[in-house]
């Protein structure tokens, strides 16, 4: 199963793309997490992408398509993946286009995690990340509805997205999750 979970930021991705991978066997690509890998081991992309990151701005789309170009490489993507953060632009979704019909691989569903902005921004001052501080938060928040939120549109064209209510316990949004993905898998 190849698939994108898209949400915005403080739905609660993370934890549920941990226990859908789990549940699948499929690997866990998130984009936020290798970013902040380089930056913690200060490569050079790292301590670029820490200038976008730290302000809640996006990194730019052609150091994250290639950091995604050579990780779909790896071989633990062949028994499929889960893209949590990634595509996050249109310039994004279309270079994945272009390399998945490259390799024959087409995706088998998007999946948008719904939550009202109100709890997000709730949720976020809680967490605690270095990029939680009110300002970023905003900001973030702002990428999501501009730059992001385009996406769901994109696939609803392709006919893949698929949308379920991330408002609940953990245990209730990821069998909401389940019930979808097990009507693709
Ligand atoms: P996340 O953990 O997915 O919320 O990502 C944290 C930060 O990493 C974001 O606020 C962006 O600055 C950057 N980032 C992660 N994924 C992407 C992406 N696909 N495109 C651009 N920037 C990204």
């Amino acid at each position: 199963m190849r698939l994108i979970f898209i949400g915005p930021p403080g739905a609660g991705k993370g934890t549920q793309a941990a226990k859908i991978v789990d549940r699948y066997r499929i690997a866990h690509l998130s984009t936020g997490d290798m970013l902040r890998a380089a930056r913690d081991a200060k490569t050079p992309i790292g301590l670029k992408a820490d200038e976008y990151m730290s302000k809640g701005e996006l990194v730019p789309d052609d150091v994250i398509i290639e950091i995604i170009r050579e990780r779909l490489r790896d071989p633990d993507c062949g028994g499929g993946y889960l893209l949590d953060g990634f595509p996050r632009t249109l310039g994004q979704a279309e270079a994945l286009d272009a390399m998945l019909a490259a390799s024959g691989t087409p995706l088998d569903i998007v999946l948008e995690l719904r939550v009202p902005e109100e709890e997000l921004f709730q949720r976020l001052s809680r967490r605690g990340r270095a990029d939680d501080k009110p300002e970023v938060i905003r900001q973030r928040l702002v990428a999501y509805r501009n730059q992001t939120e385009p996406l769901l549109q994109y696939y609803q064209g392709k006919n893949l997205l698929r949308s379920v209510e991330g408002v609940g316990t953990v245990e209730e949004i990821f069998e909401r999750l389940v019930k979808v993905l097990d009507s693709v898998a």
